[in-house]
């Protein structure tokens, strides 16, 4: 059992680096595909790092710099793609890491792109309307030398919206003097934003779950779920399981999280956390707990939907769920993978569980380059078609490979971008 795993005292241990996480995967994964050296020196590495440390007026007159990242990790299949986070804990480790997890992502979905991220060092609850503006707008401009509809286009993330995309969009278009709407994805309607896009990464959530369970042979009504995070992503995927019969029990925001066994009327819920911030103190939760407890519910299934380093050596042994799905980026460490496989725990790895917000994000470059714009009814079935296309081949792959879905996961990714690679060769 996996108790005997569980003798390190890891409580007080360093959270895992996201970048050391992310390249310890994919040497497990060119282990599997026999990657020649050459190959797996070029695909370990993120190709261009950017640092960028930028002025920013305050609403006191008082000038504050900033540090932003946007890291692309790689190029080959397209433009890079990838979201922007505003976070206090943003390094540039973590932007590596997450410009790494989205090539192998939109590879997962057979996107033609590659894989970036972006991110600005700050606490973007202490700053106002207006300071959040003037930094997007610099930072935007600061980053100019690398985005745009052919080389780089971001789309939102952790602490950012279609507001903030909004303010880089203009900013670009300003600079150029003509608007040029593709250079990000996940912007208002109103300038070329796509139908389905704020909801698209809890419908993929919602989509790999249910085939999760089908393959599992589980009924949707007699599953329990816990989800960290209310986000956009965690919201969305609480609302799309509770409509399709799940007994959604737990969910958590930043302030803590609460639990009704019975299960949370989450329409009701979403209207509370609308009208006061947050979702402590909805009248239908029986119980208050904090982020870490409501990892070890006793749940049928779990989805983080928060930041890195959720599960770790330190509690993955008490983890009582039976099937994970990775709405966040990188919530899990290598060592808590290793032990959710021994013990049985079914994982669906972030590359593949999250997809569904790059996948509409491509929906929506697609329609503004084409000036054509799309109904809902067919982005959403386009991405259940692309999202359960993707699971099959995981699938597939786990099973041939006789490994888990992340690594099935990840030799498809990875082999799709090696042979990107091989067939465009070296310049010069
Ligand atoms: N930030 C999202 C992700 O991690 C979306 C990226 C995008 O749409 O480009 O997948």
């Amino acid at each position: 059992m996996a108790n005997s795993v569980m003798t390190t005292p890891a409580a007080t241990a360093a959270p895992a680096n996201p970048y050391t996480t992310a390249q310890r995967q994919f040497d497990q994964a060119a282990s599997l595909l026999e990657l020649d050296p050459g190959m797996r020196a070029v695909l370990r590495q993120v190709r261009r790092e950017f640092t960028v440390n930028f002025p920013v007026r305050m609403d006191d007159g008082t000038i504050r710099v900033f540090t932003g990242y946007r890291v692309q990790h790689n190029l080959t299949r397209g433009p890079a793609k990838g979201g922007i986070r505003y976070h206090p804990q943003v390094s540039l480790d973590e932007v590596k890491a997450l410009s790494m997890w989205m090539t192998w992502k939109c590879a997962v979905t057979n996107l033609p792109y590659g894989g970036a991220k972006g991110g600005v060092i700050c606490d973007p609850s202490q700053l106002s309307q207006q300071e959040l503006e003037n930094m997007t707008r610099r930072f935007a401009s600061e980053i100019s030398l690398l985005i745009g509809p052919e080389s780089d286009i971001p789309a939102p993330d952790v602490n950012t919206n279609q507001q903030t995309m909004a303010w880089i969009m203009d900013t670009i278009s300003m600079e150029k003097g003509y608007s040029v709407p593709a250079t990000v994805t996940g912007k208002p309607l109103s300038i070329g934003g796509s139908e389905g896009r704020p909801a698209a990464t809890g419908r993929g959530v919602k989509v790999v779950t249910l085939e999760a369970c089908r393959r599992l042979g589980w009924d949707p009504s007699e599953c329990s779920v816990a989800i960290q995070g209310f986000g956009n992503v965690g919201s969305v995927s609480a609302e799309l399981l509770h409509a399709e019969g799940f007994k959604v029990v737990a969910v958590s925001d930043v302030f803590g999280g609460i639990y009704n066994r019975d299960g949370l009327d989450v329409p009701a819920l979403l209207q509370h956390q609308a009208q006061h911030g947050r979702v402590g103190g909805f009248p239908g939760a029986r119980e208050e707990l904090s982020n870490a407890a409501l990892l070890e519910l006793p749940v049928t299934i779990l989805v983080p939907a928060a930041l890195e380093n959720q599960f770790s050596l330190e509690n993955a042994a008490r983890i009582q769920a039976k099937l994970v799905v990775e709405a966040a980026n990188g919530p899990t460490t290598p060592e808590a993978d290793d032990i959710f496989h021994q013990r049985g725990v079914v994982v669906v790895p972030d590359i593949l569980a999250n997809a569904g917000g790059v996948t509409v994000s491509y929906f929506e470059w697609v329609q503004d380059l084409q000036s054509f714009f799309w109904e809902e009814k067919e982005i959403n079935a386009r991405l259940t078609r692309i999202m359960e296309r993707a699971y099959q081949q995981v699938d597939d792959l786990a099973k041939e490979h006789r490994t888990t879905l992340r690594m099935g996961a990840y030799c498809l990714a990875v082999k799709r971008v090696a042979d990107a690679t091989a067939v465009r060769g070296i310049y010069p």
